[in-house]
């Protein structure tokens, strides 16, 4: 089978809604999904320009509660500053035009116990592994609910930034999910045409906090691991 790109599959949706928008169809309404401050930085950039974006911020993985409000904190911020140059109308060294929408903030229940049981027997997989799989299943089908819920046009997730997570299936549960919430899920791979690239200029303009493991207690200790190993061969 033909192997899918999501970037450019992303792209011919985008200006086909931007067609329709300019034809008086009106804007479509977002909900994206976001895991931290960082990896939608970009995201917001680029997406802000075509739709009503909400951020959701629903993250049960994270699984230490001061690591979580950090996060969430930080997420906050992000969206302020994005909203205070719409209402300035000024965007100095952003790739932003005067179509750059106001974003909304919808912050989920915190529920890390939904999390480690949902992963229960997965705790010693490596990232990338089975547990990811049920993570992402986890968060994406809480935000094609909540699309659902809200009236949303369509959802998606700002995970397929990561260099480290896989898009591939990213797309894939969000397509299930979707199908089973009744919810076009917006397919994506923002790490290409240096979205990753752009997202670590954003984090240093607006000197984000940047955490280094993706946010189970497995995840840290992995990084911590790989930490010490590196230390050790230096
Ligand atoms: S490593 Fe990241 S994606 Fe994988 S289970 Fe942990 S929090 Fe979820």
């Amino acid at each position: 089978m033909q192997k899918r790109n999501y970037s450019r599959e992303l792209e011919e949706t985008l200006g086909t809604l931007r067609a329709r928008e300019d034809a008086g169809e009106g804007r479509k309404r977002l909900l994206l999904h976001v895991c931290c401050a960082p990896c939608s930085s970009y995201v917001l950039e680029y997406l802000r320009e075509y739709f009503d974006v909400t951020v959701y911020y629903y993250n049960p993985n994270i699984t230490e509660a001061t690591e979580y409000e950090k996060r969430l904190q930080e997420e906050q911020r992000l969206i302020q500053e994005y909203n205070n140059q719409v209402e300035r109308g000024a965007f100095e060294g952003m790739h932003s035009t005067a179509r750059a929408g106001r974003i909304d903030f919808l912050p989920a229940p915190y529920d890390p116990e939904r999390y480690l049981e949902e992963v229960r027997g997965l705790e010693n997989c490596r990232e990338g592994g089975s547990r990811c799989e049920v993570c992402f299943r986890l968060r994406l089908s809480r935000t094609a609910e909540a699309a659902r819920n809200g009236g949303y046009d369509f959802f998606t997730t700002s995970l397929t930034i990561s260099p480290l997570k896989n898009a591939p299936l990213l797309n894939e549960i969000g397509e299930e999910q979707g199908r089973l919430w009744g919810v076009p899920f917006l397919p994506s791979d923002f790490k290409k045409k240096d979205g990753y690239k752009r997202s670590i200029e954003l984090s240093g303009m607006f000197s984000l906090y940047r955490q280094n493991y993706c946010g189970c207690v497995f995840s840290r200790r992995e990084a911590a691991e790989r930490q010490d190993k590196a230390m050790r061969d230096a």
